[in-house]
């Protein structure tokens, strides 16, 4: 199994990341992928994947609800990272107009900008993105037929899931969601999305499963949501892992 999206730097880790990776490990966690959130968390990121080298990855990316009217200024140091160091995508990025629609315009800037970047060097994109769909499509839709990704913590209704998998160059992100009771995923997946167009994440230390709800989330907790998948799409739990993990490399294509 693949974790596409873990905040494994965050602070909440520094205790006991060892053994956090260690049950990943256990549980047949195979890599890790760590989306950035602003200037201030590349260095983090970066040393969890020095330290965990052939299991974690980073990406680069500023996410949209760290967006300000200085966005322009502190996205400038961030891009000579894309020279210096390799990184499997830009992310996460996007449009966040939940909690506050002071910055919607500048988020849309944000978000294009970064897409640049992607197309640049040639990375996919990690998407973010909460009450934001006609705002988030506005941006994408000229880079519809290039651009490639995942659209991160999937959680919307069967339309939405039709639009999003018009990106034909991107996969739907499924995690610890899925397993709430309220959900609606156990019926919008199946009847929409195709296996091949899902990739797993944890997005820990949030969104822990179905039985760890309101605890902090890890990477271990993976499987909860491919076990979840294997009861809604009526298949084995190795073919959860063989074909989310097939299709997680072949949007992450430049990992090594
Ligand atoms: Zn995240």
């Amino acid at each position: 199994m693949i974790d596409t999206h873990s905040h494994l730097y965050d602070k909440v880790f520094d205790v006991d990341r060892a053994e956090v990776m260690a049950r990943a490990k256990a549980v047949g966690v195979e890599k890790i992928f760590l989306p950035n959130e602003d200037e201030t968390t590349i260095e983090a990121v970066l040393h969890v994947c020095e330290e965990y080298p052939g299991y974690c990855y980073p990406m680069l990316g500023f996410h949209p609800e760290c967006v300000d009217a200085r966005f322009r200024e502190r996205l400038l140091p961030m891009k000579t990272f894309l020279s210096s160091h390799s990184f499997i995508a830009i992310g996460e990025v996007g449009m966040d107009l939940y909690w506050d629609q002071t910055f919607r315009k500048e988020q849309q800037e944000a978000l294009d900008i970064q897409v640049q970047w992607a197309m640049e060097y040639d990375l996919p994109v990690m998407i973010h993105c909460r009450k934001a769909y006609p705002e988030l499509f506005e941006v994408l839709s000229p880079y519809q037929k290039q651009l490639t990704g995942v659209f991160h913590c999937f959680e919307g209704t069967e339309k939405e899931a039709e639009a999003l998998l018009e990106y034909e160059g991107f996969m739907l992100g499924v995690n610890g969601i899925v397993t709430f009771k309220k959900s609606t995923l156990p019926q919008v997946l199946p009847s929409v999305v195709p296996l091949s167009r899902i990739v797993m994440e944890t997005d820990s230390p949030y969104l822990s499963p179905v039985p760890f709800r309101g605890k902090r989330n890890e990477s271990s907790y993976v499987r909860q949501v491919a076990m979840k998948l294997s009861e809604i799409y009526q298949c084995d739990l190795s073919e959860i892992d063989a074909v989310t993990t097939k299709n997680a490399i072949k949007v992450f294509k430049r990992l090594p």
